[in-house]
């Protein structure tokens, strides 16, 4: 296969991924530099921020790679309160940040589902809706997703961790309140109503092959996403996957391979928005700059009041977690300036693939 022809096409099939996600040293610089060309060239310099609100740790999943899977007993289990929230919403306007995400483990009780349109109305309101929202708590009904798009959530990140239904199952339980399918079906329900849908996986995992990675790759594409959250796997002790921890590459090399699924998706998909993950910096202190050079565009700096956040630990040592928001903010423009990157304040930042 020829690298440079392969670099220039804009599509893919499955045996040039893996060629392109196989790529190392020179080669593999070559592959990122492109992508960052494509990704100036297609949505610009900007990076767009989602100020991250950690709102429950509480779960009725067991996925087998999570710290706060509901089997783990050493968690202390919180809710943020409305006033919690709230604050949360006025920092993040206070700090420019445009718009938010809550994220929180998954329930699916009507107080849970109520209160979360609650306080979607609240946001709304106290932001004169000038706050865009990512909702990320899992999968609930479509009249559920119905209920939170109506009360102001436009955009949803539901990741599918692997599109390979026999990994799927080797990461989760397989049970009812685990299932493949149900997932899937999730992502049409988002989709159909209207949603900027994200999903995502992890990359590293035990188990998982290169020609997995390759057809999440086509798995995105296929489900035309507007967004995409992908990370490396960084096992958690806790977890019943931890056990299989010799299986996995070192923290570099899985990071390497983050940075090559984030370049080949960048010029497969070149006007969507792409995470730069908290966990590409827990592996590496520039991780989440190299992740923005190879061609991500969104990150989410953490407003989750300090206190809490050592109990929403999916994955353990996350970076920053000991940094107040205000800290973030001018550690991430610096860090941005650095890179010839800016931050795009005030702004929703929208994924362009879906406003087209
Ligand atoms: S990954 Fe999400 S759904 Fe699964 S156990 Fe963790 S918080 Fe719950």
């Amino acid at each position: 296969m020829n690298l440079d022809t392969l670099l220039y096409k804009k599509d893919f099939n499955r045996e040039e991924l893996v060629f392109l996600l196989s790529l190392e040293g020179e080669e593999m610089k070559r592959l990122l530099d492109r992508a960052l060309d494509v990704k100036i060239r297609e949505i610009g310099n900007e990076v767009y921020l989602r100020g991250l609100i950690e709102y429950s740790n509480r779960c009725v999943k067991s996925c087998l790679y999570c710290g706060v899977r509901s089997g783990n007993e050493k968690v202390v289990r919180y809710t943020l309160s409305d006033e919690e929230v709230l604050d949360c919403a006025k920092k993040a306007i206070d700090m420019q940040y445009g718009s938010l995400a809550i994220q929180s483990g998954e329930r699916r009780d009507m107080a849970f589902t109520e209160k979360i349109t609650y306080l979607l109305k609240e946001i709304k309101s106290l932001s004169d809706g000038k706050l865009g929202i990512t909702l990320s708590c899992g999968e609930q009904t479509e009249d559920v997703y119905r209920e939170w798009f109506d009360a102001g959530a436009h955009r949803y990140l539901l990741r599918i961790e692997s599109s390979d239904e026999k990994l799927y199952y080797k990461i989760h339980p397989n049970d009812k309140t685990h299932n493949f399918r149900t997932r899937l079906n999730a992502l049409d329900s988002l989709s159909s109503i209207g949603y900027q849908v994200g999903t995502g996986v992890m990359i590293g995992l035990p188990f998982q092959s290169i020609e997995n990675l390759a057809d999440d790759l086509l798995f995105f594409k296929d489900i035309n996403v507007a967004m995409v959250g992908m990370g490396p796997f960084i096992p958690h002790g806790d977890t019943p996957l931890y056990e299989y921890r010799g299986l996995i590459q070192d923290d570099r090399t899985r990071l390497n391979m983050t940075l090559k699924m984030i370049a080949c998706l960048r010029l497969l998909m070149p006007r969507i928005n792409m995470v730069a993950a908290t966990a590409d910096q827990t592996l590496s202190p520039n991780g989440r700059e190299e992740a923005v050079m190879a061609g991500a565009n969104v990150i989410m700096p953490n407003l989750t009041p300090n206190k809490y956040r050592e109990e929403y630990m999916i994955y353990p040592n996350k970076a920053c977690v000991g940094d107040k928001p205000e800290e973030c903010q001018h550690c991430l423009d610096n860090r941005m300036k650095s890179i010839n990157h800016t931050i795009g304040y005030n702004k929703w930042g929208d994924s362009k693939a879906f406003t087209n």
